[in-house]
């Protein structure tokens, strides 16, 4: 695979003109290298270490980008796992059992589950994996969803530290990493998959491993598989530039499987800027277009883009002066997840200054009355009306009467001038359509066969995320299990044929 871009981008020397044939399998396909993998991110980079520790000789990760690490480098990094070390550390009982059910409950079945089941069992032992590798945890570990116990590790250094350490474990073992290689098809003999090309450029492999990633970059994609995170009207990727759902094409190519129609994750936002903020402050009172809450406002954000769904995907989030005020004067961000390592900064969305902001886009009204802001929003003044004052009631309680809110984040809302912002889940953080696979990793046909001689894993596939996200860490699992299983597997179909 030469350089035909001219960025002269190679990873490593080696990287480029790897040519001749190696002949290491005994199945006689000639090829430049052993295993290749599409796709630099954690998935990428977790398969090409465990093929060379699986007695790949050669392996080459080809990267469309001119960096290493796709989304997974700009990621939080959240991993989320089992019955570690790390939990056992702190005294929290745990195990892979608990992880597959309240993952099944959670997505009410409606996963791959054979797939779910080896990827709950691997979550834990991956988790230790990446440390053995060199990872480094906060010692406190935090909640992704709504699990009993704590079961979300968080790196030092954030996903960019997990792909340092893994990109620097590929030097070490002398993977050649290919950037600027758009990889545009597969190259096919007799059914089975035997390389990769980037235009006029092939290299032929025992085996081949998709890991590209997402499409969050490439708006018709959304809309043809995302559809609710393209219907917001106002959609926007968090994501790496890469994430343009290229994998759908070559797959397309060997009439592969795909699964896990309009899935991924959205999470809310308020359409001013293009700053994320993965939760609310705890003190908004969320309503309905009808004026009614509808959840807990501090919900973990997989909870909040179904709650969303459940609520036609707008909502108004309502707060008095003198809330925002002390909000903007304490200058730290009231979330109720708090994530070690980062730091407690104020909130970028809910302050005076951007609150004039977001009245001047239009995206924020402001009344002197409730019954004028219900005007202001469309919607029925009792009913809003009765809203805050069954709010304000369990502000005075000390307790919130409908949702069972922490009681920690209740603040009335009863200082004039009253505010309320509309919300929409359009911020997109991953999507989950893709390849099926099965738990091998092996990419499955229309005729849900194994199509011989590629393997996927990653954002790029589909049916391990399911319509619920369960919480933060769930991708990142998910791609760094099925990166290892991929990698193991692409070795072995390497080295037999099978
Ligand atoms: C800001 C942010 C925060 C997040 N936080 C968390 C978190 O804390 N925990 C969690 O679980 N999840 C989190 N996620 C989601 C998670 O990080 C991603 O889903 C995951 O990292 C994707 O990994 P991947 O290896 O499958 O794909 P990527 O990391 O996106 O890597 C795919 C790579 O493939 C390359 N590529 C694409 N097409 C081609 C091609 N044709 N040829 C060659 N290369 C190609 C891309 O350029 C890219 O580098 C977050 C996502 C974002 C954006």
């Amino acid at each position: 695979m030469s350089d035909t871009t001219g960025t002269g981008a190679s990873d490593t020397t080696g990287a480029t003109g790897a040519t001749g044939t190696t002949g290491t399998s005994d199945t006689a396909v000639s090829r430049d290298v052993d295993v290749v993998v599409v796709g630099s991110g954690a998935a990428g980079l977790c398969a090409a270490l465990s093929a060379r520790a699986r007695g790949a000789r050669r392996v080459l990760v080809a990267e469309a980008e001119a960096v290493v690490g796709g989304s997974s480098r700009l990621s939080g990094g959240l991993v989320m796992g089992a019955g570690t070390r790390y939990q056992r550390a702190l005294g929290i009982h745990d195990d892979a059992a608990s992880l597959y059910h309240d993952y099944l409950q959670l997505n009410r079945w409606d996963v791959d589950a054979a797939v779910v089941k080896r990827f709950t069992e691997m979550a834990g032992p991956t988790v230790e994996w990446l440390g053995d590798l060199g990872v480094e945890y906060h010692e406190q570990l935090v909640y992704g969803g709504d699990e009993r116990v704590p079961r979300v590790h968080v790196p030092v250094g954030r996903g960019q530290g997990i792909v340092d350490v893994l990109h620097r474990r590929c030097r070490e073992a002398d993977i050649d990493i290919a950037l600027g290689r758009r990889v545009d098809r597969l190259l096919v003999d007799g059914g089975r998959v035997v390389g990769v090309a980037v235009g006029e450029d092939e290299i032929r492999a025992g085996a081949v491993v998709l890991a590209a990633g997402g499409f969050g970059n490439a708006p018709e994609r959304l809309a043809a598989h995302f559809p609710s995170a393209a219907a917001t009207g106002e959609a926007w990727y968090i994501g790496a530039e890469g994430s343009r759902g290229d994998v759908l094409d070559l797959g397309a190519q060997v009439d592969a499987q795909t699964t896990g129609h309009d899935r991924g994750l959205r999470l809310l936002h308020t359409g001013v800027d293009r700053i994320y903020e993965a939760y609310l402050p705890g003190w908004l009172v969320l309503v309905d277009t009808e004026g009614r809450r509808f959840c807990d406002e501090t919900a973990p954000y997989g909870m909040m883009d179904h709650l969303m769904r459940m609520h036609g995907d707008r909502a108004w989030a309502i707060c008095d002066q003198a809330t925002l005020e002390a909000a903007t004067a304490s200058g730290m961000a009231r979330y109720k997840q708090t994530i070690p390592g980062s730091s407690k900064r104020q909130s970028p969305h809910w302050t005076t200054d951007v609150m004039e902001l977001m009245l001047t886009a239009g995206r924020a009204r402001r009344a002197a009355t409730l019954d004028d802001l219900a005007f202001g929003i469309d919607v029925d003044a009792a009913v809003l009306r009765g809203t805050i004052e069954r709010y304000n009631a369990g502000v005075d309680a000390g307790e919130d009467l409908t949702f069972a809110k922490d009681p920690s984040f209740l603040e009335p809302v009863r200082e004039p001038p009253f505010y309320a912002v509309e919300m929409r889940p359009s911020t997109v953080c991953f999507t989950a359509f893709g390849l099926r696979i099965d738990r091998e990793a092996r990419v499955l046909d229309q005729a849900s066969q194994p199509i011989a001689g590629l393997f996927a894993a990653g954002e790029c596939t589909g049916g391990v995320v399911g319509a619920q996200y369960v919480g933060s860490g769930n991708s990142y699992a998910n791609i760094t299990v099925f990166g290892r299983i991929a990698g193991e597997r692409a070795a072995a179909f390497a080295r037999t044929g099978r």
